[in-house]
């Protein structure tokens, strides 16, 4: 019997680097509130992603409802149900509508040609998701958001590291949200960051994730706590010296189910995206139906193989939003669909080509016994 499999597993640095690298904090006793790993690793990131601005977060969700807060968005915003519960959980906690639109047969991205219909004097900002790492088509975003005076706040929780034509995911829209999620490509056990292109919304950061304390005896803004600390920071460190050799190492399993998967009848594997520098964060398979990914689901399961549904449900059917006027998964129809057919493999950097090549012979047995 196999030990079990999840769709991810974290990648670690050696045990003794991290410990070199929070050593200096039994000293300092600086254990967060911006210490010297804070700074650092802000640095480093900033260089690794090539973004001009970058604020930490001790998750990806504070950063993008603070990015929400400091962008002053209201009314409503446009954004797919295609994403994880937290892009539509954020708006709504921010006292903003989620407008949805629906994604694109292909990319899986909001589809740019139906968002216009769903401008209104309301809106005032466009949210799309670079789902699964593919990045949106940002120009004709951008050509809209310009068009109609709207913001545009990316999601980047999965982009972290993808490039398009040379330019990183952290440069398009005024602002972009990362997450560092044990379950990302990059980790920082819980954290995220917002990138940004106009200086002036630092100090609206700054102010969400520390309460608005701008000195001993100011408070400015009424804002809350999000600071990432420093053992977290240092854990980021770490990782990020390793994390070229992580997605050279995710290359590999994807190549691995790519070359097994490719030409399987009843099965469409997303292509990857041309001029491109990918982070390989999730392997998703479209099926032909749903009863044939349900299938795959319980028959991989049952091999101790954890494959997961993202995303599934749409967020519009989630039961906190039943009956809400505008979450209605009918009428996206095309992410309904995408939704009930997909299922992403496990990719990490540390699963075996052994285990993914028997993970993906797994998946063409079960297409080829409910054909
Ligand atoms: C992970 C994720 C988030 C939230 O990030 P956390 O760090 O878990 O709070 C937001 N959006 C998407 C699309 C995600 O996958």
């Amino acid at each position: 019997m196999h030990r079990e499999i999840y769709v991810t597993r974290p990648a670690m640095p050696p045990f003794e680097e991290y410990c070199a690298e929070i050593r200096d904090l039994w000293d300092t006793r600086q254990l967060t509130n911006m210490g010297e790993k804070h700074r650092e690793l802000e640095e480093k990131l900033k260089a690794y992603l090539h973004a001009p601005h970058l604020t930490l977060f001790a998750n990806g969700h504070l950063a993008l409802e603070s990015a929400i807060g400091a962008l002053g968005l209201s009314g409503e915003i446009i954004t797919t149900p295609f994403t994880f519960a937290s892009t539509t959980h954020a708006i709504v906690r921010s006292g903003c509508t989620p407008v949805f639109c629906d994604i694109d047969p292909d990319s899986f991205a909001m589809d740019v040609s139906k968002i216009e219909l769903l401008i209104t004097e309301k809106t005032s900002a466009l949210l799309p998701v670079h789902v699964y790492g593919h990045i949106c088509d940002v120009e004709s975003i951008r050509k809209l958001a310009q068009k109609y005076r709207l913001r545009v706040l990316y999601d980047a929780a999965h982009a972290f590291g993808v490039e398009r034509s040379g330019v990183s995911a952290a440069n398009f829209g005024d602002a972009a949200v990362f997450s560092f999620h044990a379950t990302k490509v990059f980790t920082t056990v819980e954290g995220g960051a917002v990138t940004y292109a106009d200086p002036t919304l630092e100090q609206r950061l700054n102010d969400a994730k520390n309460y608005g304390i701008r000195g001993e005896t100011c408070v400015a803004a009424v804002g809350g706590n999000a600071k990432l600390n420093e053992l977290q920071a240092a854990m980021g460190i770490c990782n990020l010296r390793h994390m070229d050799e992580e997605i050279e190492r995710r290359a590999a399993v994807s190549a691995c189910y790519r070359r097994i998967l490719n030409s399987a009848e009843g099965i469409v594997l997303p292509e990857p995206q041309p001029d491109t520098r990918y982070n390989y964060v999730y392997f998703p398979v479209l099926f032909r139906d749903q009863e044939m990914r349900e299938r795959v689901y319980d028959g991989l399961r049952v091999q101790g193989i954890f494959a997961r549904r993202y995303f599934y449900p749409l967020t519009t059917d989630f039961a906190c939003y039943r009956g809400r006027p505008g979450f209605d998964s009918e009428a996206t129809p095309v992410a309904k669909s995408i939704a009930g057919r997909v299922l992403t493999l496990p990719l990490y950097g540390g699963l075996a080509l052994d285990d993914a090549e028997r993970i993906a012979r797994s998946v063409l047995n079960f297409l080829a016994k409910h054909l």
